[in-house]
């Protein structure tokens, strides 16, 4: 049926911003902060016109028994913005969140490289940037402001390419002009790409406005890992989180959206749930390929316009016209 509301929309966030800084250029075209304001009316929308689920909805929605179209928020990576600026919104609409948490960020208390990159790289552009990553080597010819967008789009793919992390990106891999890039460690933004800390992400789960999932160690893709790495990545996240926040964890997120048969295999053994980045709603997915919306998934410019009509409208209107064309 064309345009029928479907049952189970899983929306996926990241970071919360009160204003989205004018350098976050997230893989060059696209953004994955969400101003404060939008995402309150998104969720004033969806408490409006869905129900608002928690992880203990999920089988009933998976399962068909469901009577009423759900949404679940869910959001990656466990930011201190979360905490900050997501956590009263939620309270005010009476809403839950499941927070997928990368254990090696919330532990490291920093930034990761990249997004200083990022920053750096707009406030004083070099004529050239290189990269080292393993044996290949990223370089790129920037001009001006006019191409940053371009370089960081670039490095994000050559990492990928290369198999390297991206946020595991080390300053000694960077040169600016043929200098060693020195990034200034005191310069931390808590709104931007900060994680939260250990006691937040517990008080939140106790106040019963998050739920806490896993979402690795190190946010290496799980389709990149060995064995060893599987059980660094995937099986010990899972006893972490148990033994910091004190709850069950029961569901999991793949780092940047990436899996294969044996991550798939690696969560179905320690998570009920595990959430893809595949942006449709919920059909007869199994339980371990569940797909999410990004939100907003947009450039930042764009914005202003997609909220000319309520963004929770969009996607869920959006979501609704893939439901009737499967
Ligand atoms: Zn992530």
């Amino acid at each position: 049926m064309a345009g029928s509301t479907p049952m189970l929309t899983v929306l996926m966030f990241h970071g919360l911003v009160r204003d989205i800084p004018e350098y976050s250029v997230y893989r060059g075209s696209r953004t994955c902060l969400i101003r404060q304001r939008d995402f309150d009316s998104c969720v004033g929308w969806c408490a409006r016109n869905r129900r608002i689920i928690s992880q203990q909805d999920l089988p009933k929605y998976l399962r068909g028994e469901a009577t009423e179209p759900g949404v679940l928020i869910t959001f990656d990576d466990s930011l201190a913005s979360v905490v900050d600026l997501a956590v009263p919104v939620l309270q005010k609409h009476g809403a839950t969140a499941l927070v997928f948490v990368t254990t090696g960020w919330v532990e490291g208390k920093v930034t990761p490289l990249i997004f200083h990159l990022e920053r750096d790289l707009w406030d004083s552009p070099p004529q050239r940037l290189d990269v080292r990553l393993g044996d290949a080597e990223y370089s790129v010819a920037i001009n001006g402001r006019a191409g940053v967008r371009a370089a960081i789009a670039g490095l994000w793919n050559r990492c990928f390419a290369a198999r390297v992390a991206p946020l595991l990106l080390r300053a000694e891999w960077i040169r600016f002009d043929g200098r060693p890039w020195e990034p200034d460690p005191a310069r931390q933004e808590r709104h931007v790409w900060f994680p939260a800390t250990w006691s937040e992400l517990s008080q939140a789960a106790r106040d019963g406005v998050l739920e806490i999932g896993a979402h690795g160690d190190t946010h290496t893709p799980w389709s990149w890992l060995s064995d060893d790495g599987r059980r660094r990545e995937i099986a010990e996240p899972r006893e972490r989180l148990r033994a910091m926040i004190g709850a069950e964890v029961r569901a999991c997120s793949y780092p940047h959206g990436m899996y294969n048969d044996a991550a798939r295999g690696a969560a179905r053994q320690h998570y009920e749930f595990a959430f893809t980045n595949v942006g449709r709603p919920l059909r007869d997915d199994p339980a371990d390929l569940l797909p999410r919306f990004h939100v907003p998934g947009e450039r930042p410019v764009l914005m202003d316009a997609i909220l000319k009509y309520p963004l929770a409208g969009r996607v869920l209107r959006k979501a609704a016209l893939m439901a009737g064309a499967r």
